[in-house]
């Protein structure tokens, strides 16, 4: 089957870019939310992400014109039952994901997959309560989405061989990478990444090292292109901290056990770049190390 409109529900910072690289690659795209605001925020932003595009010559402006006339931003989430593809990108919370595919679900088409860029929550799950677990599926995008090169394609236990194939063929016509990972907490680059981020703040948090000793090492002696704390920062440390919940309790292995530090920095609302403060203030002219 070839897929050639695709739905995207919510229009946030993995929304609007998920939208960006697939209208670029040619496909119609109906972008929705709940948010008029937000909608009107991510035309803003990926008209600015294109036009730098063009500036750096990576696409052309016929180009970017073209595939923001691709783009139908709606506030009606039932437009998006003509679509071939869903790829669900709303608010990482269990409810609100699953009222969008039970509102979606009667004005489907049959032929319709869905999806969802969940970086944690189980698929099969979510599979489980649709119409359809066999064409349902995990599309997880990496942020910033028109940079980064991968896409985690997630099976759950019913996902049937066609799905998977139809959605590795969009991930190929993105110019993208494709990694394929089970549906297990976390699956490959979070279930990887966020026990590394964590451990760094035991490191931190046990005085073995300080802010920037430990970005600086990881930096320098790791060839890692950011520090775990820096990185921790751009993710969002309430992001990092629901995702090792989900290992810890996904896997039942104390050796995921968030760390105090990282759970107190949230606590304080300290969430990194996007409330000016994490491991780094970065309420000045540079980022200054919290500790
Ligand atoms: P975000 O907060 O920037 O955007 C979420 C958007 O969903 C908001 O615009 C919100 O208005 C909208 N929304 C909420 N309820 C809705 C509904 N019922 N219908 C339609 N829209 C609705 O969040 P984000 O960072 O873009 O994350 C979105 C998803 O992508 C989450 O599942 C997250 O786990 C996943 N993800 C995030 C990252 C990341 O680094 N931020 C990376 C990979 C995957």
């Amino acid at each position: 089957m070839e897929i050639r409109k695709i739905g995207v529900v919510g229009a946030g910072q993995m929304g609007n870019g998920i939208a960006h690289v697939m209208s670029l690659a040619g496909f119609e795209v109906m972008l929705n939310d709940i948010s008029q605001d937000m909608l009107d925020k991510a035309i803003v932003t990926m008209t600015r992400n294109m036009e730098r595009q063009v500036s750096r010559e990576k696409i052309t402006q016929h180009e970017m014109d073209s595939a923001l006339g691709r783009i139908t931003p709606t506030l009606t989430l039932t437009d998006l039952g003509a679509t071939d593809l869903v790829i669900e990108a709303a608010t990482e919370r269990e409810t609100v994901k699953q009222a969008i595919f039970d509102a979606l679900l009667p004005h489907l088409q049959p032929h319709t997959i869905l999806t969802s860029n969940t970086s944690s929550i189980s698929i099969t799950r979510l599979a489980s309560r649709t119409d359809r677990p066999e064409k349902f599926m995990g599309f997880h995008f990496m942020n910033p989405v028109p940079v980064m090169q991968l896409v985690e394609l997630i099976r759950g236990i019913a996902t049937d061989k066609p799905t998977y194939d139809a959605c590795l063929t969009v991930v190929e016509k993105l110019g993208k990478t494709a990694a394929s990972a089970e549906d297990f907490p976390a699956f490959i680059v979070n279930r990887i990444l966020m026990p590394m981020i964590n451990e760094a703040v035991y490191t931190l948090y046990e005085g073995v090292g300080n802010v920037q000793s430990i970005d600086q090492s990881m930096k320098l002696g790791a060839n890692h292109p950011m520090g775990p704390l820096e990185l921790a920062d751009f993710i969002g440390l309430d992001t990092c901290l629901a995702i090792m919940n989900v290992v810890h309790d996904g896997l039942a292995d104390t050796k995921y056990r968030p760390c105090p530090l990282l759970t107190k920095y949230v606590e304080a609302g300290w969430l990194g770049r996007k409330t000016g403060r994490g491991f780094y203030d970065y309420r000045g002219e540079v980022p200054v190390p919290t500790r």
